[in-house]
């Protein structure tokens, strides 16, 4: 076995080596996604798209995803066409898009925040109102895998925030529509689809062009052509987050069968070689045996070329001294996935305060949260979970501020405005609110 191990290139930490810190940066490290040529690239398309609209947009499709569309038209699928996919998926898979369709949004129902007010003793009302975005779109990828379940992820939140209007749009390379995909995006409730990708995509969301209607925000992962876009457009509308490669921290109490946990590694790595999957313990023998259990399956694995280098340039298992320290390193990495593989994960629940999502327990497996558990996949990576958090029915909303001043109040108040807007040498200000000082 210690051959089979040994050929398993994984870095081995453990808190109690000297340069641990270094070892442990270094594995955290990303650059992120920035290079100047695509930068360049990404702008010249946007101002294409922007000057130029629907044409651009038809030709840097024909480009980028080998098409030969003439016009937007080709380009646009309707609500017929997306319930045609639906009814014609095989019966399992139709069940099945259902079933997680289903639980994600009772999952965001509960995430509906409440507008809410309160009354002064002299009553003034003051508040907050919640509104939902006019339009929304969401970006699929489809450039080299479809992802229906991002589909779900992105448009469900959207939907139960009350959105009027879902724009998606999705690369469709060679002209290959995924059905499943389109399915989705029927029982998310997207209202017109685009297949078209990349920067030119995002820009036609940005600022609109004759068929594509521009939009408030855009969500929704993509490559480094996508995320350079979305940056680019930052301010002409919103965005929900630049994501980094996927990441999950295991934290195992030497309980779990360790074939399981190397599943649950693997489920990670095989995204792609940049993804990150880390597991901690403090049990060395346990740790080790997980090891065997990863050199053992992964010529078993179909994406065993992809893990291979994943685990390699960014896996690791560490070596703690116990639960606190295990804690620590949480915090530490504000990882995008937890999934604390412990008794009664509860009791460290209080103590974790960054981590995307956290899955709890040995049965909780990541994968059943990437699909179907009902809360959102779209989560912040490399260590932004200190920052931010899942995506959520509250991306799809605003706040407005409501201030409702009764006589009194508003006499009250005056008296503090004016000295405060005097002191800022603002008269029209301090006048304004002394008008309504009752004598
Ligand atoms: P994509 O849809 O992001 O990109 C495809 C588009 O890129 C093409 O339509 C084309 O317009 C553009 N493009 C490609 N080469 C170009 C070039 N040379 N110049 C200009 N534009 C070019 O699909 P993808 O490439 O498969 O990438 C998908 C990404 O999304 C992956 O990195 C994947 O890991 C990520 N992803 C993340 C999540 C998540 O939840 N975090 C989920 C699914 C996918």
């Amino acid at each position: 076995t210690d051959s089979v191990v040994r050929e398993l290139e994984i870095s081995r930490l453990s808190t109690r080596e000297t340069d641990f810190e270094a070892r442990l940066e270094s594995l955290l490290c990303w650059e992120g996604v920035s290079s100047s040529e695509v930068q360049q690239r990404v702008d010249e398309i946007i101002e294409a798209v922007k000057t130029r609209g629907d044409t651009a947009l038809v030709e840097y499709s024909n480009r980028f995803d080998r098409l030969s569309a003439s016009s937007m038209e080709e380009l646009t699928l309707g609500a017929e066409r997306l319930r045609k996919a639906f009814d014609g998926l095989p019966e399992d898979q139709r069940n099945a898009l259902a079933a997680a369709a289903e639980r994600i949004r009772a999952y965001h129902q509960h995430q509906r925040p409440e507008s809410w007010r309160y009354t002064e003793a002299d009553g003034s009302v003051l508040g907050q109102q919640v509104t939902p975005l006019d339009r929304a779109g969401i970006y699929v990828p489809g450039g080299k895998a479809a992802y229906p379940s991002s589909v779900l992820m992105n448009a469900i939140p959207a939907h139960v925030a009350g959105v009027r209007e879902i724009v998606m749009v999705v690369p469709t390379p060679d002209g290959v529509l995924n059905e499943l995909v389109l399915a989705a995006a029927h029982l998310a409730g997207v209202d017109h689809v685009f297949t078209i990708g990349g920067a030119q995509a995002v820009a036609a969301l940005a600022y609109g062009t004759e068929t594509v209607p521009r939009v408030d925000k855009i969500v929704g992962p993509g490559n480094i052509y996508v995320a350079t876009a979305k940056r680019a457009v930052f301010g002409q509308v919103g965005i929900d987050m630049i994501a980094g490669p996927s990441e999950i921290l295991v934290v195992s109490d030497g309980g779990t069968n360790p074939e399981w946990l190397a599943m649950d590694l693997f489920s990670q790595a095989e995204h792609d070689e940049d993804a990150q999957a880390i597991l901690v313990g403090w049990d060395a023998e346990h740790l080790a045996a997980v090891e065997s259990a990863m050199a053992r399956l992964l010529p078993t694995m179909e994406r065993e070329a992809i893990i291979r280098v994943s685990l390699k340039a960014r896996g690791a298992t560490i070596l703690c001294a116990d639960r606190e320290e295990a804690v620590a390193l949480i915090n530490r990495i504000a990882p995008e996935h937890l999934e604390l593989s412990i008794e009664e994960p509860e009791s460290l629940l209080p103590d974790i305060r960054h981590a995307g999502a956290i899955f709890m327990g040995r049965y909780t497996a990541e994968a059943l949260g990437d699909y179907c558990a009902g809360p959102n996949h779209v989560l912040p990576t490399s260590g932004t979970a200190r920052f931010s958090s899942p995506l959520g029915v509250y991306d799809f909303q605003k706040r407005s501020s409501i201030i409702h001043c009764s006589p009194d109040g508003a006499s009250q108040l005056g008296r503090t405005a004016a000295v405060l807007a005097r002191g800022e040498s603002l008269t029209a200000h301090a006048r304004s609110a002394e008008y309504r000082i009752k004598d």
